[in-house]
């Protein structure tokens, strides 16, 4: 169990499941830069936090910028939107009568990717608001801007195990300080990092350290 000052951003756990080196460069070293993706992905991000914040539709609550937190990630942070659903086997909420069960959803510029970063980052909310809340949930939904259409989640407990093992992960290298070196994949291109990670140019001096290294050793220096 954290305490509230360790708690990170839970948002992080996208970028450390895409790169380890791009969390630790945003998250430790608070290296930022926009670009055309991050700034269409923040304002995006901005309406779905921005309308009122709770709205009721017949058998359905959305709440949105509902701020949540686990003790037991260590992570905190805020929900784009979360769906109340009416259900008598759900929770009680102040103010409204009847059961509801809480359902989040976030909103992703963008389309589906191959990685499982933005999967877990639902389903960190959805631990978040089980603590909260002290209830189970089952599913939650990722929205894409690009296809507009909604993806359901399932919360197995593989993907639940993936996100402790990722928040205990965080929490060991903040604690470090500790930036990994580069590891240039293809995912790389899609990276809004690049131009401070540069990991063409990383490699190309890595290659070249090893060279030097291996003059030294032929020289017997
Ligand atoms: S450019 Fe590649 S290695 Fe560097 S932070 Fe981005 S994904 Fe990671």
């Amino acid at each position: 169990m954290y305490s509230e000052e360790d708690y990170l951003m839970l948002s992080g756990i996208q970028h450390f499941a895409f790169c380890r080196r791009q969390w630790a460069m945003i998250h430790i070293e608070q290296q930022w830069e926009e670009n055309a993706r991050t700034t269409a992905g923040e304002l995006m991000h901005k309406k779905a936090h921005d309308e009122s914040a709770i709205e009721k539709r017949g058998n359905l609550l959305i709440v949105r910028g509902l701020r949540i937190s686990s003790r037991e990630l260590g992570l905190s942070g805020q929900c784009d939107v979360v769906e109340f659903h009416q259900d008598a086997d759900g929770i009680e909420l102040f103010g409204y009568s009847g059961k509801w069960n809480p359902v989040p959803v976030e909103y992703k510029h963008g389309a589906p990717k191959e990685h499982q970063a933005d999967e877990l980052q639902l389903c960190a909310q959805a631990i978040c608001l089980e603590e909260m809340f002290q209830t189970e949930i089952a599913l939650g939904y990722l929205f894409y801007g690009e296809n507009r259409r909604r993806s359901q989640v399932e919360f197995t407990s593989d993907l639940r195990e993936e996100v402790k093992k990722l928040a205990k992960e965080m929490h060991e290298l903040f604690q470090k300080g500790y930036t990994p070196n580069v590891k240039p994949t293809k995912q790389c291109k899609a990276c809004s990092l690049e131009n401070l990670c540069v990991p063409k140019l990383q490699k190309v001096m890595r290659v070249r350290d090893y060279m030097k290294q291996g003059m030294t050793s032929d020289d017997g220096q």
